[in-house]
């Protein structure tokens, strides 16, 4: 069945409240979408978020990489080579992870919906293990004064989250006063995960780390203490420390993931699409994750449902994903979608119809023409 036509769109969203991590504060999700039809008017969804102090992704550069890259690269494929689609696409341009991701989405998206099956039972044939059909998501407390953090973390738990993400970062010594504090609110059986988002040095992160240890803070994992760039860092502190360590900014690629694993630079690595460019290479990660008994979560960045729920699909799918940060849904004040997973607080529900399952996007869409 020959792709016919790829259509932009755009999509915006309020927070409930601002999100804000150690590189920047956002208010909104405004985010591209990528819509995708075949010959018989089947069409598939994708979506990619801005995301340019992490990615380098602007709205400008993702909505030229679909245009001037990707369009004209698939357009007129016959979808059934799937695969022939897929590598032509990640070969047309080389970075723009979050473009890849959306036009990515949306032809997986495409293709379970041709399958007649949900995104995450096709996904989950490269998977020894069952699909799960639930998960559990955690939900991101943003960094702030230790107060405004403690009263969030409170209102999460009232909300049913039993996983809290608290974002750190800002200021060694009052990150682990922040962690005290929240953890003395929330009591002991909530989970507490930090996020570091790059925010320390090397040795201000093993100190840190270590006083939340000796303080008995029960800090599940720590998420990416240093740099992105700075891979003998973060092989540092994964060795000076009993915390196990998430990689997430210094994994983007396949390869990087490889690396990563060979070297034990981590214990844990978080995969997120737009970092990856898509369902594809996240399911390489995957595979060698899975060959290395390593854990993964799967993220995401500000994304509202539609890539949150590729990413859903995919943490359904494969055994090795044990750790869900899919929270994007419900920082949005509104679901502007039809269909899809159900997020339920912390719980996210599988659909059972085919694709990722979402039936509406309100997006003005124009059609790319080549
Ligand atoms: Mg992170």
């Amino acid at each position: 069945m020959k792709i016919k036509s790829i259509s932009l769109g755009y999509i915006d969203i309020p927070l409930v409240t601002p999100f804000k991590t150690a590189l920047r504060t956002v208010n909104s999700v405004n985010d591209l979408i990528v819509k995708i039809e075949t010959e018989d008017g089947m069409v598939g969804y994708g979506e990619a978020p801005p995301t340019a102090v992490i990615t380098g992704d602007t709205r400008e550069s993702i909505e030229a990489a679909v245009r001037g890259y990707i369009a004209p690269s698939i357009l007129g494929m016959d979808l059934d080579d799937f695969e022939a689609v897929l590598e032509k696409m990640d070969k047309c341009i080389a970075k723009n992870t979050s473009a890849k991701a959306a036009a990515d989405i949306a032809l997986h998206d495409l293709y379970a919906k041709r399958k007649g099956l949900p995104l995450f039972r096709l996904l989950a044939r490269k998977d020894p293990a069952q699909p799960k059909t639930k998960l559990e998501t955690d939900l991101t407390i943003s960094v702030n004064e230790t107060d405004e953090m403690v009263r969030d973390s409170l209102r999460a738990v009232e909300q049913g989250f039993r996983i809290l993400k608290v974002k750190v970062g800002k200021g060694g010594s009052k990150d682990v006063e922040r962690i005290r504090e929240i953890r003395r609110a929330v009591g002991s059986k909530i989970t507490i995960r930090v996020d570091a988002n790059q925010g320390w040095t090397k040795e201000e992160a093993v100190r840190t780390i270590r006083a939340m240890e000796d303080a008995a803070l029960q800090v599940e994992l720590v998420e990416q203490p240093v740099s992105g760039h700075d891979f003998k860092g973060l092989k540092y502190v994964t060795s000076q420390v009993d915390t196990p360590i998430l990689a997430d900014e210094a994994v983007f690629s396949v390869e990087d993931a490889e690396r990563i694993i060979e070297e034990r630079a981590a214990d844990l690595i978080n995969i997120k699409l737009m970092k990856t460019g898509g369902i594809r290479n996240a399911q390489k990660i995957c595979d060698i994750a899975q060959e290395n008994d390593i854990k993964c979560m799967i993220g995401c960045m500000l994304e509202s449902k539609v890539a949150v729920s590729a990413g859903a699909h995919l943490a359904a799918a494969r055994s090795c994903v044990t750790m869900a940060d899919l929270d994007g849904p419900s920082l949005c004040s509104i679901d502007p979608y039809q269909g899809g997973p159900v997020y339920h607080g912390p719980e996210i529900l599988l659909p059972e119809e085919s694709g990722i399952g979402i039936t509406k996007v309100p997006a003005a869409f124009e059609k790319i023409s080549c």
